[in-house]
């Protein structure tokens, strides 16, 4: 799952991208307000950690560039003064979230979750689609109650899914999710990661539509 980071202090910025891509999630880094809003716009990230305070462009000015073209990519805002002014205004531009720094980085993975959870529609960090349970908070998925050993790569496939279950997603739409930015896409590599996905799940689980894509069915289908 892609996951914007736009802030322009390189120690705290590789932090977070540390910390998001042993969560599992695939960060990319935009360094300035400009850079961010470029990115923004003409990627499709799963959410976005947005710092107020970047050259080029403010981080309000850019949040208010997104919402006024339609772009409604989850936003964590961060702000090093955490006043209740700047975080009315975050929230009025269109913020998902705020945090103030200094934050501790268990925190900002929580609110992250929080709102990747609000737009896959879920209120609790488990989500369930039949005999498939994900837990968001261990990162363990399980087929009937029985843990299933995934790798980092292929636990993203199977979260990215049950986030948008019900829907086919297309394999343009899980490469670009799946892989960093710079990351070489390939569908084979998506359906070989699907088929190893199959045999390791059971069948039935991630299901294909011919020439569109894959889908987890929502529970009542199952
Ligand atoms: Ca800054």
């Amino acid at each position: 799952m892609r996951i914007l980071i736009a802030e322009d202090e390189p120690i705290v910025a590789n932090n977070i991208a540390n910390i998001l891509r042993s969560a599992g999630y695939a960060p990319d880094i935009a360094a300035d307000g400009e850079e961010a809003w470029f990115k923004g716009s003409t990627e499709t990230y799963a959410a976005i950690i947005l710092d107020l305070g970047l050259p080029k462009l403010d981080g309000i000015s850019v949040l208010h560039k997104w919402r006024a073209e339609g772009i409604n990519t989850p936003v964590v805002v961060l702000s090093a003064r955490g006043t209740w002014s700047e975080r009315v205004e975050g929230i009025d531009s269109g913020a998902d979230d705020y945090l103030p720094k200094p934050f501790q980085m268990q925190e900002l993975l929580a609110r992250l979750r929080a709102v990747l959870r609000r737009v896959g529609g879920q209120a609790q960090s488990v989500i369930d689609a039949g005999k498939l349970q994900i837990d968001l908070r261990s990162r363990m998925i399980t087929v009937d109650g029985v843990l299933a050993n995934l790798t980092s790569l292929e636990f993203r496939l199977v979260h990215f899914l049950m986030l948008q279950k019900g829907r086919v997603v297309s394999h343009s739409e899980l490469s670009e999710n799946l892989y960093d930015h710079d990351h070489d896409r390939d569908a084979n590599a998506i359906e070989a990661i699907v088929s190893r996905l199959r045999r390791k799940l059971g069948p039935g689980i991630i299901q294909n539509k011919r020439g569109f894509g894959y889908f987890i069915a929502s529970a009542d289908v199952l």
